[in-house]
């Protein structure tokens, strides 16, 4: 497909490009209809991605902290189409995290990224809910008081069925995970470490290098959850892991879980002639796949 250049204003290095070029990626690889794809952001530097994704699908540049209330009402208004959401750890688990949560419990079919750079790089770098407590980034006058939000852990405790976390730095690695939370029936969360090289000194690329590992490379992890009497434990499991936040922290899909209804079945379950109702709510295919 011939592409045209992009007007792009991110900071040399930022780890933006990374998930933009990714998420190019996957929605090129898995074939999906550009009509059918919609791209929606908060505010911050994650809040450009509809602008600056060189693909013709749609995108709606939304209000801080608001952009998964916009997703829910596009998804509800036309369950066909492909809803990707792009907010920042201040954006969306800051003012937003109201919404992040009512998004698991709903299982509503939406793949949430979130650009995790423990900053609010668009207002100057003050710290945002995933810097840890007692860091002191170049823009912080004192070191942070406060503790970090676990952003996995969150999902898990709020009922979200796709759990994952990537770095933007491996950019084929992001790519596979976005492809397969896009896959995913349900609400899918992917937390992407994201460094910002202008104002986040401390979590740089130099820091995740050192530290990142795949989950995937363990041939015993298995985070698939095939039938009920398996939730509890991969559960469990996936949190257990999620707490791991040192000098080894893991990336990939902690936990899947497809036998819970999505939001769009259970109103089809209450509501007699849902998709009569809703003329657009037919499901559209991925490799095969009803999604
Ligand atoms: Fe990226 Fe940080 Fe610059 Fe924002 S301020 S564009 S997050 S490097």
């Amino acid at each position: 497909m011939e592409r045209k250049p992009v007007f792009n204003d991110w900071c040399p290095g930022c780890g933006n490009f990374g998930i933009l070029r990714a998420e190019e990626m996957a929605i090129q690889e898995l074939g999906v209809d550009f009509k059918k794809v919609v791209l929606v952001s908060g505010i911050g530097c994650s809040g450009k991605m509809p602008h600056f994704v060189n693909l013709p699908v749609g995108g709606v540049h939304t209000l801080h902290g608001r952009a998964l209330a916009f997703a829910t009402g596009i998804k509800l208004a036309n369950p066909s189409l492909e809803v990707i959401v792009n907010v920042g750890d201040g954006d969306g688990l800051g003012i937003g995290m109201g919404h992040f949560v009512h998004l698991g419990r709903r299982n509503i079919d939406i793949t949430l990224i979130v650009h995790d750079n423990g900053v609010y790089g668009l207002t100057k770098g003050q710290a945002a809910p995933t810097l840890e407590r007692g860091i002191k980034t170049k823009s912080l006058p004192k070191p942070n008081i406060n503790d970090a939000v676990n952003p996995l852990a969150v999902a898990l405790s709020a009922g979200y069925t796709f759990i994952a976390r990537a770095y933007a730095y491996d950019v084929i690695h992001l790519k596979e995970v976005i492809k397969r939370a896009i896959k995913h029936k349900g609400s899918a969360i992917i937390d992407v470490f994201q460094p910002c090289p202008t104002y986040n000194d401390i979590n740089t690329k130099e820091w995740y290098d050192k530290r990142v590992y795949k989950l995937d490379k363990d041939p015993t992890w298995d985070p698939v959850v095939r039938k009920e009497e398996e939730k509890q434990s991969k559960f469990e499991k996936a949190l257990l892991k999620s707490m791991e936040f040192g000098e080894k922290i893991p990336i990939g899909v902690f936990y899947e879980n497809e036998l819970v209804p999505t939001f769009e079945e259970r109103l089809e379950s209450n509501i007699p002639n849902y998709r009569e109702f809703h003329p657009a709510a037919q499901p559209i295919e991925i490799d095969g796949i009803a999604t």
